[in-house]
């Protein structure tokens, strides 16, 4: 590295800002560009779907820097801009307007985008997604008491937009497709508390909704499933999952495989390139495989060691999964990622609000869903860090410390 080299950051996300300040903090002294879709500065997403939307925070606490940072950094940000190529033959990237920019080094951060239905009606006014501030400053000032608001896709995001939509004093229905709440991310069980907690406050769920259309003149007036029932909309909000932003990488002739295909520390299949974020596959050691997350943790601790990477300071990047919901006043924790489980153990009581739901394979903890259980967490790592086998029995029982549990097991 020398003090004339320029490295590049794609993408001005958490990952992309995250990468930059690593990348400064490593000691890069060069030019150092980041480069950015949308009109502002990288900001965290989570507050979006929860404190944005109910207005408990205003939305510039989501920011990860003050403005002026940047220029203390020495980072240039370049907002409001695209990048449309790469040519890794001469090591320039071609923006939107046509401009170029060369590189000694490039950290993809280009995250992911929502996953969009093509149904009739889908064009009509007041049908929404939710990714970025925008979104959400406008969900947030269509959600007016007495709006009747319908949500497609019981997941986390779609749930989260339920709780602030009730918050704000709306009706609201979600409609899930599947045969349970948050199925892809918490074991049933889970999922089922979830729907009671919905309920009791007020929110119509309907599983095994097979949506068809969106019904209206130019706006949204109703949302139409395939058995024919249709549900009165004010607006819709559509949560249905997210798709990695691969192009860039992949018309570039990177390897990518549901995701940009990086190693521990964020190199691509090219050396002078790297990638972190939503949208990267990567190794995970703990797991013992390659994934490809979509989570706050992954955004700021992957970024952060593929930026020192890029900067000279080899940090791989190896922690055990972490994901977190807020839904009403409940605290979801998820650890771990399981793929094949062969025992569920429950600790604490579900009817008193409060309980861990520990995922065993083979006697070992392979992960957790912890429901206003937050201090159940940093244990849990601890035994999926160490394969420490349990006694059901001991964790089981909420009087015994997991820390007790995790001596016993050696
Ligand atoms: C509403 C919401 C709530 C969430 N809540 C939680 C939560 O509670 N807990 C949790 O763990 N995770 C949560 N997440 C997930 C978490 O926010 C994401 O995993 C994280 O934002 C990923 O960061 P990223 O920087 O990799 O990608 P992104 O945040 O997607 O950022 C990528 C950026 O790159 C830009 N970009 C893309 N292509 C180009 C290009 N060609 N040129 C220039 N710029 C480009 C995009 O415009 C975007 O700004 C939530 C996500 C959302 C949307």
């Amino acid at each position: 590295m020398s003090r004339t080299d320029t490295y590049v950051v794609v993408g001005a996300g958490q990952a992309g800002g995250r990468a930059a300040e690593a990348i400064r903090g490593a000691g890069f002294s060069g030019r150092l560009v980041v480069v950015g879709a949308e009109r502002v500065r990288p900001y965290e997403r989570p507050p979006l779907s929860k404190q944005v939307l109910t207005g408990a925070a205003a939305p510039d606490t989501a920011f990860l820097r003050a403005p002026d940072y940047y220029d203390e950094h020495g980072i240039e940000l370049m907002l409001n801009q695209r990048v449309e190529a790469i040519d890794r033959g001469s090591a320039r990237l071609t923006l939107a307007g046509g401009e170029t920019l060369a590189y000694d080094k490039l950290l993809l951060a280009t995250g992911s985008r929502v996953r969009r239905l093509a149904l009739p009606g889908s064009e009509l006014a007041g049908i929404h997604y939710l990714r970025d501030l925008d979104d959400s400053l406008t969900i947030a000032k269509a959600l007016r008491a007495g709006a009747r608001v319908v949500i497609v896709g019981g997941g986390y995001i779609g749930l989260e937009v339920a709780a602030a939509a009730r918050k704000r004093g709306c009706a609201v229905t979600v409609l899930e497709a599947g045969d349970g709440l948050m199925r892809r991310q918490v074991a049933e069980e889970v999922g089922d508390w979830y729907a009671d907690l919905h309920r009791r406050h007020g929110v119509e769920i309907v599983t095994g909704a097979n949506v068809e259309a969106f019904e209206g003149g130019s706006r949204v007036q109703a949302v139409r499933l395939a058995d024919g029932t249709a549900y009165p909309a004010d607006l819709a909000v559509v949560g249905v999952g997210i798709l990695p932003n691969v192009e860039l990488a992949a018309d570039a002739g990177l390897e990518v495989d549901d995701g940009i295909v990086v190693d521990a520390c964020g190199r691509t299949s090219d050396p002078a390139i790297f990638a972190a974020g939503d949208v990267t596959r990567h190794p995970n050691p703990i797991l013992g495989r390659r994934v490809r997350l979509e989570s706050w943790q992954n955004a700021q601790n992957q970024a952060v060691a593929a930026g020192r990477t890029m900067a000279g300071e080899e940090t791989p990047y190896a922690q055990v999964p972490w994901f977190w919901s807020d839904q009403y006043d409940v605290n979801l924790q998820m650890v771990g990622l399981p793929d094949r489980v062969d025992r569920l153990v429950r600790r604490g009581d579900p009817e008193g609000g409060a309980f861990t739901l520990f995922y065993l394979k083979d006697g070992r903890i392979v992960g957790a869903n912890a429901v206003n259980s937050a201090k159940d967490i940093a244990p849990t790592r601890k035994f999926i860090e160490t394969g420490a086998k349990p006694d059901p029995d001991m964790l089981s029982d909420p009087e015994t410390s997991l820390k007790k549990v995790l001596k016993a097991a050696g």
